[in-house]
Parts: structure tokens; sequence; C-alpha cells
């Protein structure tokens, strides 16, 4: 439980942050909320040579938004998303992350970097379409949500690479839906669902979006599920037969919470309950 010896930078501006992270080469490691990296140095599974502080660095914390778009710094702490309920799913899923010590201290950039597929936000980000803003040395870059999350604790930022922001469309007019199955309410998710629907004029499906939590290596989209409701009646009978699809082309990990079949299972019933969420 005591981590290896590294040295410690707390930078005052992006600049430095960038400079010192690529000082360390592959070794060096940003410390945001420090949830997740410093258990993983504790129990000797990360060994970073030197931590980069970001809490010093200005500009990366806050919430705003312009022309339908939602900009949420890096540095913004689960609390502060769940404490601005008008901001629909992201508000709801942050809320639901561990507990309240926990959300003071989680960022959502250290979330989406740290690409754990139990995590809330990196569904959240895949369901709404988002995008990250990553600073490195070699400039700035947005990386798409499908494009972020390329494998088990894997992303696409370069070791080098700050992620500075993250870009949401507010998806005015969409009806939200999060469920999320766990034994306790302070464990990550077994499975969890977001939904978002729109309702044409008739109160048909025009558009939906489905994410999965925990359903495989990075968070994925339940496409057959969203075929199926696109475009046709989004009733009970509609949610049913497409909640059914949830788990189509999964490939869940079994674990110590639950098989994969579970999992696939938790993930048909969820689906169901977070579109009628939506829906309602
Ligand atoms: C008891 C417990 C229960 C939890 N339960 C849940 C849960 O139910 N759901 C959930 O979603 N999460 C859960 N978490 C994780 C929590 O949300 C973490 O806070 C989060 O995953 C990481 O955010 P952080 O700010 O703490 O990042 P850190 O731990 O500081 O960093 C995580 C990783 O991201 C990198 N990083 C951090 N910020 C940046 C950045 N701006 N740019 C590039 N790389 C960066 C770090 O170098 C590190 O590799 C839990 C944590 C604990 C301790």
């Amino acid at each position: 439980m005591i981590p290896a010896p590294f040295e410690y930078a707390a930078p005052e501006t992006l600049e430095e942050a960038i400079a010192a992270l690529a000082s360390g080469g592959g070794d060096a490691k940003l410390l945001a909320g420090g949830h997740s990296l410093v258990p993983l140095m504790k129990l000797r599974l990360a060994t970073p040579t030197l931590l980069v502080d970001l809490r010093r660095v200005p500009g990366l914390r806050g919430i705003e938004r312009n022309d339908g778009t939602l900009r949420i710094g890096a540095m913004t702490r689960h609390a502060d998303l769940q404490e601005r309920g008008e901001l629909g799913l992201i508000a709801r899923a942050a809320g639901s992350i561990a507990d309240q010590q926990v959300r003071n201290r989680g960022t959502i950039g250290g979330s989406l970097a740290h690409g754990d597929p139990a995590s809330d936000l990196p569904a959240v980000l895949l369901a709404t379409d988002g995008q990250v803003t990553a600073r490195g040395a070699g400039g700035e870059r947005t990386i798409a949500a499908a494009e972020l999350f390329r494998g088990y604790l894997t992303t696409a930022l370069a070791d080098d690479e700050v992620l500075t922001a993250v870009t949401l469309p507010a998806l005015d007019g969409w009806g939200a839906g999060y469920q999320k199955f766990n034994r306790r309410g302070e464990d990550w998710a077994m499975v969890g669902v977001c939904a978002l629907v729109k309702r044409a004029a008739d109160s048909s499906c025009e558009d939906v979006r489905i994410a999965l939590t925990n359903m495989g290596s990075t968070p994925v989209r339940a496409r057959a599920a969203e075929d199926a409701l696109r475009g046709g009646p989004f009733d009970a009978a509609a949610i049913a037969a497409a909640s059914e699809l949830a788990a189509e082309s999964t490939q869940p990990p079994s674990d110590l919470n639950a098989t994969a079949d579970y999992k696939r299972h938790l993930a048909r019933v969820l689906c169901g309950r977070a579109l009628t969420e939506a829906a309602a």
C-alpha cells in the first residue's frame, strides 16, 4: 500500500505542465483527482517516476454553454456536474459515481483519460457523440468519442498530451435516461446504460443513441437496439423489442461480480429502463 518513490511537480501554467510531462518521457503521469491513479500506485500497478499535478493550472475547470454546445474543463469534478441538473444525462451519470467523497475529487478529464470501461462518464461521451480537446508539445487536437477509447485502460491520448476540455452537444429536446446496476451504492457499474431519445412531432422515435458501460474493454454503442427504434414507434412494445437487442455484438468479460451472460441480461433489462426513463 506504499507507492514506489516519485518526483512531484505542481506547474502553474498549461505550457509548464506539458513541458514537465514531456521531460518525464513515458514515465511521467498527470495527477488530477488521484482517485484512480493513486490506488494503482499504492498497489504498484502504476509506478510513475514523476507526477505532474494539474490542480494549479488555470482554465481547466468549469462548465460553459455556447450555441447548443457544452464545454466542460478537464478538471471539472464529478460533484460540479452532479450539481447542474439542467445538464441532463451527464449530471445524472456523474451523480451516480461512487460516493460524495469520490465525486468531490474525481474529475471528468481523469475519468476519460483513465479509460476504464466500468466508469460512467466514458459511455456518456460516446452516447452524446462528444469529443475531447488534447494539448501536447505538438499542438492541440480534438478526438471524437468514437476514436478516444482504444482498449482496456487505453485511450488515443499520447503520453505527452493533456486532456484540456470535453465538448458535448447540449441535445436540447432529447429525453435522457441513465441506469446503472451495482451491488452497493459506491461500487462501479456491473453494467450501465445511457439512452438518449429525440421524439418526432407524432411521438415516434426520430433519433436514438444508446451506450453501454462495462460491456466490453471500452464503452460501446448498442447499434442493433438503436436501429430497431430509429424512425419507428416509441412505445412500450417497441422499447421492449429493442431492449432485447441491447447486448448484440458485445463481448463483456466475466469478473468477480458478474458472468458475461449475467451482464448481457443486465444490459437488456437496463436498456428497457433507460429508454423508458428517456421517454418520460
Ligand atoms: C472507491 C472508488 C469508487 C469509484 N467508483 C466509480 C464509479 O462508480 N464510477 C466511475 O465512473 N468512477 C468511479 N471511481 C473513479 C473516479 O471517478 C475517478 O475519480 C476517475 O476515474 C479518475 O479521475 P481522477 O480525476 O481521480 O483522475 P486521476 O486518478 O488523477 O488520473 C487517472 C488517470 O488519468 C490521467 N489523467 C488525469 N487527468 C488527465 C488529463 N487532464 N489529461 C490526460 N490525462 C489525465 C492520469 O495521469 C491517470 O493516468 C471510483 C473511485 C474510487 C476511489
